[in-house]
């Protein structure tokens, strides 16, 4: 029989439909792989097995029932521990939530449910969705499956790990500064950051309000247009919510043709910092993509230069607003509460004791940044930059259907390389960060190993915002040529484990 865990959503969910095989099983493969495995990986905080197989018996009992089931009834997923979860805990990997069980689900969890997708547990991520190597949850780090002393990326590393290491087919990321692309580049799958207000952040918890986004990951384009479907749309619950038909992604995705489109490299993208094995599999993409019958061009756009220092003032500014809330008093962890102390004290105590050093780092940051007398210096000008940076893109796309660029510097790095060299970490989301700036949609997938050390590279794909559907009509034709070359997925060349 084939291994169910090997299957794309597409071809799972086709399966399920038919009665070939019952959603039931398909779940029971997926915890058996995360009970194999998962141990070596620790892509999951937390395993919902009896939550799963409950969604999975609904998803049979409908089938029964000869009701109409959903493009992806029944097919795992692993779902970053960032969204509320009714009955299951939701800690942000940070100690200041651990044990706290949200008393409602955020609107893409009631989406997934509705759907009929099976949540199979929620994955490890940086503290707050602070980090590119899930090295900053305070539940330890999580392993690369093509290299387990390497990190899987971040902020949502548990989520792309689960994904290349078979234990899900379908995951869920949050992306501020890159946390679903870098994710998927390190680890050779596929990551979409929607356009932003494409995907409800009601239930999302905050990190940075005016960049944040949720969407879809999976191993193929297809299978992550699909899950793009499902949770996309306008949610009155979300006050940045677009209130606009979700672009045709899926169709795009089964189109698949970059025929006649003009596409543009990004000049500043490239130098030093860039590892050569990552530049060298780009200029084969964007020679395929020529082959493929795109028009190429080079694109400046000078201001994505000063896009990494902006968002480093922007970021933490909201970060240091949003994570307030955490006080002691409300929920999550409440620390040296004896009944002597203030509330004040207890609050101190708490944020002291239940935030790691990087979050901490964020919210002093952030603090200063948007104090009186100092507002306009830093955060007035990183607004501005925000701007400028906007424009680069406006400019660019006035000539451009879509923009390429290697989605990372480099492969993924060792554990403990850049643990202790904050700037270092920043730099992972040098090519990510002007998307979520200017809050256009940008995709990784992969396109092939770094000769020097034989892991995944990822080549982004930018569109400008509301045109999602692009991405998916360019990453299909992509992956389409990639796989025929290389005769097979790129993620069968990873171990087995
Ligand atoms: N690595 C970036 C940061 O640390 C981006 C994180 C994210 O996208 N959530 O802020």
């Amino acid at each position: 029989m084939t291994d169910l865990t090997r299957l794309t959503a597409a071809a799972t969910a086709e399966r399920i439909a038919s009665g070939e095989v019952s959603a039931v099983q398909v779940a029971e493969a997926h915890l058996a792989r995360i009970d194999a495995v998962d141990e070596k990986v620790h892509a999951f905080l937390h395993v919902d097995r009896e939550g799963a197989l409950a969604q999975a018996r609904a998803v049979d009992a409908k089938r029964a029932a000869g009701e109409e089931l959903g493009p992806l009834a029944g097919v795992p997923l692993a779902l970053k521990d960032i969204f509320t979860t009714v009955g299951v805990p939701t800690t942000v990997g940070s100690k200041i939530l651990e044990g706290w069980i949200p008393p409602y689900d955020a609107t893409l969890t009631r989406r997934l449910k509705e759907a009929g997708v099976v949540i199979l547990g929620k994955t490890n991520m940086d503290e707050f969705a602070m980090g590119s190597s899930t090295e900053n949850s305070a539940y330890g780090p999580t392993g690369n499956p093509w290299d387990l002393t390497r990190i899987p990326g971040g902020s949502g590393g548990g989520s792309s790990a689960a994904l290349a290491s078979f234990q899900a087919p379908l995951a869920i990321g949050t992306d501020t500064g890159g946390s679903i692309r870098q994710p998927a580049a390190v680890t050779g799958t596929v990551g979409v950051k929607p356009t932003y207000g494409a995907v409800s952040r009601y239930g999302m918890v905050a990190f940075s309000s005016s960049l944040d986004q949720g969407g879809p990951c999976a191993r193929t384009v297809l299978d992550t247009a699909l899950l793009h479907e499902v949770i996309a749309g306008h949610d009155p619950l979300d006050s940045t919510s677009i209130d606009a038909p979700v672009p045709p992604v899926v169709a795009a995705a089964r189109a698949g043709d970059v025929k006649g489109m003009r596409i543009g490299v990004v000049k500043e993208f490239a130098g030093e910092g860039y590892q050569a094995g990552v530049m060298q599999r780009f200029t084969e993409s964007v020679e395929l993509l020529r082959e493929l019958g795109a028009e190429i061009v080079e694109v400046s756009c000078p201001s994505f230069e000063y896009a990494l220092a902006a968002y480093y003032l922007i970021a933490p500014s909201e970060c240091s607003s949003n994570l307030a809330r955490f006080d002691g008093l409300r929920y999550g962890l409440r620390a040296g509460d004896d009944g002597t102390r203030s509330a004040e004290e207890v609050t101190a105590l708490t944020r002291e004791a239940g935030f790691g050093p990087e979050v901490k780092r964020r919210v002093i940051l952030g603090t200063y940044a948007l104090s009186s007398g100092y507002y306009d210096a830093y955060y007035g000008s990183a607004q501005k930059v925000r701007t400028l940076i906007t424009q680069d893109f406006q400019r660019a796309f006035g000539d451009v259907d879509v923009l390429v660029s290697p989605t990372t510097p480099t492969t993924a790095f060792p554990i403990g390389e850049r643990a202790d060299d904050p700037m270092a970490m920043y730099l992972a989301d040098l090519c990510t960060i002007p998307s979520n700036l200017a809050g256009n949609a940008a995709m990784s997938l992969p396109c092939g190993l770094a000769p020097e050390d034989g892991l995944p590279v990822g080549l982004q794909i930018i569109a400008p915002a509301m045109a999602d559907d692009r991405l998916y009509r360019v990453g299909a034709a992509v992956e389409a040529a990639f796989t025929a070359r290389w005769g097979h997925p790129l993620l069968e060349e990873a171990p087995t484990l």
